[in-house]
């Protein structure tokens, strides 16, 4: 009877997970993809905003220098202010951080926008470093970090069911079908993020061409990412990034699909 009793519970809890998951089903208003999320733009750009100091100084704060600082928000801007970034509500600042040896970048839901001076010192070019804001503009615009939320409250709900349904207090080693339950959980979310890195691709493809910049500089950034990738200390942005090898070949498919007849000429490089 015990058996029945938490079976039905945990039917239930994983039915209010699903259903409230799939309820919050919108389609994106600037990708136009179908996507889930259950917070508001406002509750997305307050969540950046809020976390953007604590963000920063994991990575040595602000970069002391003031000039390199404005000459960043100024690409990042130019990339907002000519493409349709601008019709969206989202409010962007661009922030260069101090530490020199993390090669990383990153983005807050709703705007916040982060490049290490790691990063940045390794990038040659305008183009490099619009490629890279490019892309996570991208990740704010595709509200992605929105859409992992939602991902792992489902996952949340759904792996408390399974912990219900399977667990046996005469016999506590029987959690492992619940953590097997939480290990496909994550799993499933490592995939759409890669999903969402290769989307981020392709807006910063569009975005920087838009804005005026050469979007092949996109694959260069890639290249300088593998070769950073390569020393003793692994960048981040490897880590939290798909594999950048694999992503040039998407990024030259999405550039012949955004330029069919070929590249415009006097692109900023
Ligand atoms: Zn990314």
């Amino acid at each position: 009877m015990r058996g029945i009793v938490k079976f039905i519970i945990a039917i239930l809890i994983a039915a209010v997970s699903l259903v409230t998951y799939w309820c919050n089903r919108q389609e994106n208003e600037f990708t136009g993809q179908m996507q889930h999320v259950d917070m508001t733009v406002e509750q997305e750009i307050a969540l950046g905003l809020q976390a953007a100091p604590q963000m920063a100084s994991q990575y040595g704060g602000l970069h002391p220098d003031e000039q390199a600082r404005a000459e960043v928000n100024a690409i990042g801007q130019r990339l907002v202010q000519s493409t349709r970034v601008s019709e969206t509500p989202y409010k962007f600042d661009f922030h260069l951080l101090a530490d020199e040896e993390t090669v990383n970048a990153f983005a807050l839901p709703g705007g916040q926008i982060f490049i290490t001076a790691g990063l940045l010192r390794r990038l040659s070019s305008e183009a490099q470093l619009a490629g890279v804001l490019g892309h996570e503009i991208g990740h704010v615009v595709g509200r992605h970090s929105a859409q992992q939320l939602a991902k792992a409250k489902l996952t949340q709900g759904l792996t408390g069911a399974a912990a219900i349904a399977t667990y046996d207090p005469d016999n506590p080693a029987s959690q492992t079908g619940a953590i097997a339950a939480a290990m496909i959980g994550k799993l499933m979310n490592m995939r759409y993020g890669r999903e969402d890195e290769l989307e981020s691709d392709k807006l910063a493809v569009r975005l920087t061409g838009e804005a005026g910049y050469d979007p092949r500089a996109m694959i260069e950034v890639m290249r300088i990412l593998e070769e950073a990738s390569g020393g003793a200390r692994g960048p981040e942005f490897t880590q939290t990034h798909p594999n950048p090898g694999n992503r040039i070949a998407e990024i030259e498919r999405a550039i012949q699909q955004e330029y069919p007849n070929g590249l415009p000429a006097g692109l900023v490089q």
